[in-house]
């Protein structure tokens, strides 16, 4: 149920065990809208046995070394991810869009013996009994009904398998919303010592500036009341960019998005037969990028229970699916990922200082440098989740 990273991971790694899987997907294609761009190493090497690791690699942008900078003095914080050598085969963050990854899953499910890949499908009802799963839905515009044994809810954000159950999604609504411009302009000529990745403070401001291939994707906030389509205009929108770069203040915008930041988590990831993974469970802030990563690994951790549970294991083994992944959600992930989001917005110069101070700390000594990268690679909190009975 829904062909984004956490539903089409979950497929691939399900069929590839000869379990049967039919995925349905609201829309005609898979979706090319501007969401995650960071792989990290932990899904990296998740990705590594099919060779679909080495794919987003060749469509991609490796990214060893990444900053906080300060604009005005070029002052920086440098992480540096090859001291992660030993415990990973990537040790860089992928810059790579999300559908890349979706897209190549597509195209391997599609022709794929085990799974039906369906599109225009849209779910609108469930409800799990004893022994299976009903669901309802749209198929193509037409009215539809079918049965499975589980239903694996990866429908996003917004999941109607969530509403459909009436389960509460409680958490919170982040203050600052997002704007994110896709920009054609070769930042790295203008910013001295520009790397891939870039958290950048202006002093009363924050932007994040992130190299995919040929574009740059460069991040605001709105203005305090400012509404929604004055800070997407072209007016506001150059100007900020203009901040950063008089230069590129004229450059081509390829794409706009605004977003709001949620984070949320569901009590429960397993309701009798119907088991959610990916944002229909949780939801964080993009701070960091750990939305997606968090979604496959709990794809990967799902198949890792289900399999056995389909093979004649007792269903009640799904119940530490929930216990690592919940956990892992809310005191890893949303830990951590708010954590990012204090820190790349703070304008506040006192704040700012004391951060600032933690930073050098933490970059200028190597055990707290490789301390901080365990977590931001998220290999700590895969490590953590293997530790949960
Ligand atoms: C601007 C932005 C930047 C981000 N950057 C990062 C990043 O760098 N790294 C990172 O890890 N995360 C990032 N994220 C978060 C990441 O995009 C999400 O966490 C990720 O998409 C979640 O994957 P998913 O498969 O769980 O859900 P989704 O990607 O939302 O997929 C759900 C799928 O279900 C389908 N669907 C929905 N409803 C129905 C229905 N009723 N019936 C059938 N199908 C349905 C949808 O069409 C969709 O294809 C970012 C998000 C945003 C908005």
């Amino acid at each position: 149920m829904g062909a984004g990273p956490s539903g089409l991971t979950l497929a691939w790694w399900l069929v590839e065990h000869g379990i049967p899987v039919t995925v349905l997907e609201r829309e005609a294609s898979i979706p090319r809208d501007m969401r995650a761009s960071t792989f990290h190493p932990a899904t990296l090497d998740l990705l590594a046995a099919d060779g679909l690791a080495e794919t987003l690699i060749e469509r991609g942008t490796v990214v060893s070394r990444w900053q906080y900078l300060i604009h005005e003095t070029r002052d920086c914080a440098i992480f540096d991810m090859s001291c992660l050598a030993d415990v990973t085969a990537y040790p860089f963050r992928l810059q790579c869009e999300q559908f890349q990854l979706t897209e190549l899953l597509a195209e391997k499910l599609i022709s794929h013996p085990h799974c039906e890949l369906r599109f225009s499908c849209e779910l609108h009802n469930v409800s799990s009994e004893a022994e299976k799963v009903r669901v309802s839905y749209r198929d193509n515009g037409d009215q539809a009904e079918a049965e499975c044994e589980w239903l694996i809810a990866a429908d996003g954000a917004s999941s109607q398998v969530r509403k459909s159950l009436g389960l509460e999604f409680s958490g919170q609504v982040f203050p600052k919303t997002s704007i994110t411009l896709v920009l054609e302009h070769h930042f790295e000529e203008d910013i001295p010592n520009l790397l891939g990745v870039n958290y950048v403070w202006l002093p009363d401001r924050h932007y994040s500036l992130m190299r995919l291939r040929d574009t740059w994707r460069f991040t605001y906030s709105p203005e305090q009341d400012q509404n929604v389509d004055t800070a997407l205009s072209d007016e506001v929108a150059r100007a900020h960019v203009a901040r950063v770069s008089a230069r590129a203040k004229e450059t081509t915008i390829r794409s706009r998005n605004y977003y709001t930041l949620h984070q949320r988590c569901l009590d429960n990831f397993c309701h009798g037969r119907i088991v959610f993974v990916g944002d229909a469970a949780h939801l964080n802030s993009p701070a960091g990028g750990m939305g997606m990563n968090s979604g496959i690994h709990d794809a990967r951790s799902l198949a890792d229970h289900l399999i056995p549970v389909l093979a004649g294991e007792d269903p009640a083994l799904l119940s530490r699916y929930d216990r690592r992944r919940r956990t892992v959600a809310r005191e890893e992930v949303q830990r951590l990922s708010s954590q990012n989001y204090r820190r790349h917005r703070e304008t506040d110069a006192e704040k700012r200082r004391i951060i600032w101070g933690e930073l050098q700390d933490t970059v200028s000594d190597p055990i707290k440098h490789r301390d901080y990268l365990l977590d931001a690679a998220m290999i700590r909190s895969r490590e953590r989740e293997q530790t949960i009975e």
